[in-house]
């Protein structure tokens, strides 16, 4: 456990995914710490939770999820039992942290919608198998209290910051923006588009970020990573990313009709194990939205299948 400045305490939990680890916060209050976020909820979870609340000591009187994400979420069940406090989390984030893991059928979807974008058999059953394996370390707490955008909690603000997560929220207080996935310092957050997910989530991110800018927040304490000293300067370079990221996408296509699994080969490489691919393509989608958005790029369906041509 990490003490950082305005008496935050900052707690990093083992992933077994990349990248590796997760950053979770207890944000001081007048009624005890606002928890943000969860970790997966991994076997052990619960114990290891109690361990470090007794090493933080008070009581937990909020816990708040920022986005629906197996490393942000998966614990949430396992800490309102521990604790009993109310777990918070946004309304459209919950309505699609049920729509994925609350729901049975929803390998299924994905499965359909990767072979709609082009994916080849053998590679989207990895994929969807991958995806599965988390599937019982989710332990999302059912009705949560549900906020929005501009609503408070324990005195933090919430601020909308779709991208990542089409219903992540942010808090800010006082210059302190609890960042979640909205900004990473030297990774960059998967902005990609997913079956149910919102039209063009790329254009809700450089939008995110435009507020972000506005907003100015002195510090950024991030999800994953080291604490972002210049958030603006960071949410500067994000959007730098993409604009280049939409020009090599802008240069992918052409005139003959290619798929998002096909544009995904020449965007991020052929070789890429299932994890990677499956990010791969979804990125390279919300890419390729955001061009048909910007009327750069033409979006065609037929005969179940969706191709782009340069418009
Ligand atoms: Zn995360």
């Amino acid at each position: 456990m990490d003490e950082l400045a305005g008496g935050i305490r900052r707690i990093t939990l083992p992933l077994p995914m990349r990248p590796g680890h997760v950053h979770t916060y207890l944000l001081p209050g007048d009624d005890g710490w606002t928890l943000v976020d969860t970790g997966v909820g991994l076997p052990d979870a619960k114990e290891n939770w109690a361990a470090e609340l007794e090493q933080a000591g008070g009581r937990v009187a909020t816990i708040f999820v920022t986005h629906f994400h197996p490393d942000h979420v998966g614990a949430a069940a396992d800490l309102h039992e521990l604790t009993g406090a109310p777990v918070y989390q946004g309304v459209l984030d919950y309505a699609q942290c049920e729509l994925v893991w609350g729901n049975p059928a929803w390998s299924e979807r994905l499965l359909d919608w990767f072979h709609l974008h082009g994916t080849p058999d053998d590679v989207t059953a990895e994929l969807v198998g991958q995806s599965s394996v988390y599937r019982p370390f989710i332990r999302y707490q059912r009705d949560p209290i549900l906020v929005e955008a501009g609503e408070h909690v324990d005195g933090w603000e919430l601020v909308a910051a779709p991208g990542h997560a089409d219903g992540q929220l942010c808090l800010l207080k006082d210059g302190v923006l609890m960042a979640a996935d909205h900004l990473l310092g030297r990774i960059t957050p998967t902005v990609g588009l997913w079956p149910a997910s919102r039209a063009d989530p790329l254009g809700d991110y450089l939008a995110a970020l435009d507020r972000t800018i506005e907003l100015a927040p002195r510090i950024a304490l991030p999800g994953h990573g080291e604490v972002i000293e210049d958030p603006s300067a960071r949410a500067r370079e994000l959007q730098e990313h993409h604009r280049l990221r939409l020009e090599e996408t802008v240069a992918a296509l052409g005139s003959h009709p290619r798929t998002g699994y096909e544009l995904s080969l020449d965007l991020f490489g052929a070789k890429l194990p299932p994890a990677g691919r499956r990010f791969a393509v979804a990125e390279t989608l919300s890419h390729a939205e955001r061009l048909v958005h910007e009327s750069a790029a033409l979006r065609h369906e037929d005969g179940g299948t969706v191709t782009y041509t340069a418009a």
